[in-house]
């Protein structure tokens, strides 16, 4: 006889079969997306001034993974844990986390491994040598900045440095949770474990995952679970429409939504196995040019890029 399942059997069914979190896997996170930069700063039809960029985040990219050996910030205590899940808050919260003194240290290791690269530009050598002259209280200000979204008070020039430290420093935390530690948030678009917007969804290929589609966060590089064909911003499910260039590359587009006129890449792993949602998004500049003209605005921000 066959077996008929109730609406809430289908659910309960769904949740245990579609992995709702994907935790960074601290060996390859940074060294995935250096060698998507890399990749996409020889395509041709990025253009000159983006390659340059794609490849000076390629050397950050590098230094992030060096330096994600033998970290050991401290884990988030049971108690901790407990508080989160009871008020339904993100577990390693990026604004108000009390971030340990070493994050600095990555950033200088950052700089100086920057500063030991070839190639590297007049401008981002200033910027290296900047960031090792201000006193930590300046540098905690603006990492305060930049994960509580305070536009107005960022040193844009720096922020790409400063957040690849942070990125570092929340990876290590991350990558050391365990699934069960996360909860569901009331919030569906922000981190489960940091709090921190998407930069970009992806539609996974990888046998445990296919089909699926994850956003991916900015800050800790952890993704979550939401259905397509949904806005990541508003929530809504109507209106949304796919906008990619036209001959332009392939495994990308646009999800835009006609409720809140905001959109978010998505990237199509089926379509292209090397996706990485950072890389990519920074990659194809070329898009926000042409969402921005239809009068469409980025959800949120790239982390490499303010
Ligand atoms: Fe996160
Ligand atoms: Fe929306």
């Amino acid at each position: 006889m066959q077996r008929i399942l109730e609406p809430g059997q289908i659910e309960a069914f769904a949740q245990r079969t579609i992995a709702r979190v994907r935790l960074p896997e601290r060996e390859r996170v940074f060294a995935t997306r250096a060698a998507r930069l890399r990749q996409q700063s020889e395509n041709g039809a990025v253009g000159h001034a983006i390659g340059d960029y794609l490849r000076l985040m390629a050397h950050v990219a590098d230094a992030q993974q060096a330096s994600l050996v033998g970290i050991a910030s401290t884990p988030p205590s049971a108690e901790q844990i407990a508080r989160a899940q009871e008020f339904r808050m993100p577990l390693l919260a990026a604004s108000g986390w009390r971030r340990e003194a070493h994050w600095l240290q990555m950033l200088m290791s950052l700089c100086d491994s920057l500063a030991a690269a070839p190639d590297l530009s007049e401008a981002a050598r200033g910027v290296c040598d900047r960031l090792r002259t201000l006193e930590p209280e300046q540098l905690e200000t603006q990492a305060d900045a930049l994960l509580s979204g305070q536009t107005a008070t960022i040193d844009v020039a720096a922020a790409p440095f400063i957040m690849a430290a942070l990125q570092v420093y929340w990876v290590d935390l991350a990558s050391r949770l365990r699934i069960d530690d996360l909860h569901e948030l009331d919030v569906p678009g922000v981190c489960p474990a940091c709090g921190t917007l998407p930069v970009a969804s992806a539609v996974r290929a990888d046998p445990r995952s296919q089909g699926f589609r994850y956003l991916h966060c900015a800050l800790c590089a952890t993704e979550w679970h939401m259905v397509r064909v949904k806005c990541s911003h508003c929530y809504t499910t109507q209106g949304i429409t796919y906008q990619s260039i036209e001959n332009g590359p392939a495994g990308i587009r646009a999800e835009c939504c006609d409720t809140c006129r905001t959109y978010r890449k998505i990237l199509y792993q089926e379509e292209d196995v090397g996706i990485e949602p950072v890389a990519d998004d920074l990659a194809s500049l070329g898009l926000d040019l042409l969402l921005s003209e239809a009068g469409y605005h980025r959800a949120s921000v790239n982390p490499l890029l303010w």
